[in-house]
């Protein structure tokens, strides 16, 4: 099977090649499960020698995202509805040599979801393969896991998501935003991306203004940039706010800090840590039914007793 459009991952390329009847592809947000799962189910389809070809007709008839032996499974539905939509499995493939089950948010299946999913996966249809897509493959049935082969996605080098952003439309952003996304990143592209999609930038660039702001003590400044009109703002900031120290905490253990905000590094690792820890417990509380107009204060409370602590 050819795998050149999954960055790195080089253990779960060189298991693929036998075919296998199920499969749980597992790992965070952005790690890339999706893209396997393309070129795995295209792989299953392809007529080619080397798979996925993505020039015969089966391998076009799934780009363009109609092919008749691919089925996507939603995992909220009820046990009878779900147990219908499990009947297509026990018919032979229409016209590729499998047919490919695919079901993503796997963790979402109930248990009688699972146990109706237990014998076909067990004893599978000829034909039939199972991918199931989760970023929490605990939360799946041991009695299921044990029959599928578990593909754990794997983080990728710095220098690899670099090589990758410079071909992706984020080519052109300063490199110092594209190694705070890396930092951020936890080796997962897509995440690196999330990071640096537009509407993240500008609030990154808030929570900036907002940091400096805090470390050298102008607080009319702090108070105005984390005062919020919509829950929606608050939450979004809250959050960005953990990510931002988040990104220093992880760049100062990885002794990668170039292009990154001084003021705050020179917080050190430790305050880092615990910065994260209270926004961490803060996000939670902005998501819930809080006085958004008083949440500053709270946000600036639980920031600065931690950033005024002598080293
Ligand atoms: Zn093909």
């Amino acid at each position: 099977m050819r795998f050149d459009g999954l960055i790195g991952n080089y253990g779960i390329k060189k298991t693929l090649n036998t075919p296998f009847h199920a499969y749980i592809i597992h790992g965070p947000k952005g790690s890339g499960k999706h893209t396997l799962e393309r070129i795995l189910t295209a792989s299953l389809l392809c007529r080619s020698e080397d798979k996925p070809c993505g020039k015969c007709s089966q391998c076009k008839k799934y780009y363009s995202g109609n092919h008749v032996d691919v089925s996507y499974i939603p995992t909220d539905m009820k046990v009878k509805d779900f147990r219908e939509k499990l009947k297509d499995a026990s018919y032979l493939p229409n016209e590729a040599e499998h047919r490919v089950f695919v079901f993503y948010d796997a963790d979402k299946l109930s248990v009688a979801c699972q146990n109706a999913l237990l014998k076909i996966v067990e004893e599978p249809p000829s034909g039939s393969v199972f991918i199931f897509l989760t970023e929490n493959a605990g939360a799946m049935l041991a009695t299921i896991r044990s029959r599928c082969k578990m593909i754990a996605m794997e983080p990728v080098s710095e220098d690899e998501i670099y090589a990758y952003l410079q071909t992706s439309a984020y080519a052109g952003v300063p490199d110092e935003k594209k190694r705070a996304a890396i930092a951020f990143s936890d080796g997962y592209i897509g995440a690196a991306l999330d990071f640096l999609s537009k509407k993240k930038s500008d609030v990154y660039s808030k929570c900036q203004n907002f940091a400096d702001a805090l470390i050298n003590n102008r607080m009319i400044e702090a108070i105005r940039l984390s005062t919020f009109k919509k829950r929606e703002d608050l939450v979004e900031f809250t959050k960005e706010l953990y990510d931002y120290f988040t990104v220093h905490m992880r760049s100062l253990k990885s002794g990668t800090t170039e292009g990154l905000n001084e003021n705050v590094i020179a917080l050190g690792q430790e305050k880092l840590a615990r910065l994260c820890v209270r926004l961490d417990k803060l996000q939670e509380k902005a998501n819930a039914n809080v006085n958004i107009s008083l949440f500053s204060t709270a946000i600036i409370a639980n920031c600065l007793p931690i950033i005024r602590e002598k080293q």
